[in-house]
């Protein structure tokens, strides 16, 4: 194994269990190639940790063992699989709930991939083809740890590959294929770009919209991708659903996850357009909102303008202040790594301000805790989601 030599302060981070490999980390600059397994040792020579190289976002690299007799080898990632299970069985138990983060990269020890469970097929999502050059040795070990998956699909989340979604192992999904989250159902289809129609880190913030707050009460989702909030809304007893997504494809794809539900999408409003200029809409015909949805992308751009959760938050959350009813509810979400849930507190307080609007905030989210956090990477607790009221 090539030794690779890190300056003294990346040592120290490396002794206290952080995982990330940065380009500053190394004495000479980086010249393993991508997939390259490498020994990191410190200014003395000193081991201190097994890696491979991959480069993604920050990183040139994960720690996989600081362990020195530890191999790199099938029975390394089957004990990493073994544990990432052990740490799920009350999902596995629970028939309420078919789909979950299954192993989630470095908070499961392995940064680079994380899979997901859909029913009993698997999801792999590879985000560097240093990662991915192990692919045939990681499928073996998987196979031989878990009971029988029915299917294996992979998304290949790196610059220099081609194609981006495939199957790869065992029987095809039907699709959709029908998963259920807290009973209720969702269509998802494995092979369909990198996203399945479901974004499993939200939900329990769909669980308590559901049991807490949906019922008797109208809803508007923003950013409404395949309508998931609205469903839950809907199945929580919400008199009436908004969804507003400027993809063509939402439509359809909201109109199925009313439908595998036995509930009529005709009783429920789905519009494909751009947010802001529902928001004008709204304002014109005066109508609000008892609970409003917010989970922009991290990025957007439209015909019309761009969207950063960095830049337009604020004003973006005046326009949600606007239609949501006195006394109403907002619920607020960003994934976005760069804004701490410090500053997206802030992003709040600032739009109520500018509006001289006051509020409480009443709940408060992260991922649940099959998106399993490492305590070193503060960028791994991602998701911040507020629930806001919005006082008369
Ligand atoms: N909140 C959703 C996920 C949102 S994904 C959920 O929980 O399932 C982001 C969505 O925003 C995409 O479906 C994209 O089509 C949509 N989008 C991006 N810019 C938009 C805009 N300006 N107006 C409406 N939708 C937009």
């Amino acid at each position: 194994m090539e030794q690779l030599r890190v300056k003294k302060l990346a040592s120290k981070r490396i002794r206290q269990g952080y995982p990330m490999l940065e380009p500053l980390d190394f004495i000479k600059p980086l010249s393993a190639k991508e997939g390259a397994l490498v020994e990191i040792v410190d200014e003395k020579s000193q081991f201190l940790a097994k890696a491979y190289i991959g480069s993604e976002n920050k990183a040139v690299g994960w720690v996989l063992t600081r362990k020195e007799d530890e191999a790199i080898d099938k029975a390394f990632f089957s004990r990493l699989f073994e544990k990432a299970r052990e740490k799920r069985v009350s999902f596995e138990a629970d028939a309420t709930t078919t789909a979950y983060r299954f192993f989630n990269g470095e908070g499961d020890g392995l940064g680079g991939l994380t899979i997901e469970r859909y029913e009993n097929y698997y999801v792999f999502s590879w985000y560097s083809a240093g990662i991915y050059a192990h692919r045939q040795m990681i499928y073996e070990a998987f196979e031989e740890t878990m009971t029988n998956p029915a299917g294996i699909y992979e998304k290949l989340r790196f610059k220099t590959s081609q194609e981006r979604s495939r199957f790869v192992s065992g029987k095809q999904a039907p699709e959709p294929l029908i998963v259920m989250e807290n009973g209720i159902r969702f269509a998802v289809y494995l092979d369909d770009g990198l996203m399945t129609g479901i974004f499993l880190d939200q939900r329990n913030v769909r669980g308590r919209l559901m049991e807490e707050y949906a019922a008797g009460k109208t809803v508007l989702n923003t950013f409404s991708y395949t309508g998931a909030f609205s469903v839950a809304a809907a199945m929580g007893g919400a008199t009436h659903t908004t969804s507003v997504d400027l993809a063509n494809r939402s439509l359809e794809r909201t109109r199925e996850q009313f439908e595998v539900n036995e509930l009529s999408p005709d009783d429920h409003t789905i519009r494909v357009m751009d947010v802001f200029n529902y928001f004008n809409y709204a304002k014109r015909h005066e109508l609000t909102f008892d609970v409003v949805v917010v989970d922009p992308p991290t990025f957007a751009r439209s015909k019309k303008r761009t969207f950063s959760v960095e830049k337009d938050y604020v004003s973006l959350l005046e326009d949600i202040i606007d239609v949501t009813a006195p006394g109403g509810l907002m619920v607020v979400s960003t994934n976005s790594r760069k804004v701490t849930r410090e500053e997206f507190a802030g992003f709040v307080e600032e739009a109520f301000d500018n509006k001289g609007q006051s509020y409480s905030i009443v709940e408060e989210h992260r991922a649940p805790e099959d998106f399993t956090i490492h305590p070193a990477v503060p960028s791994s607790d991602y998701l911040k989601v507020f629930f806001v009221q919005k006082e008369d």
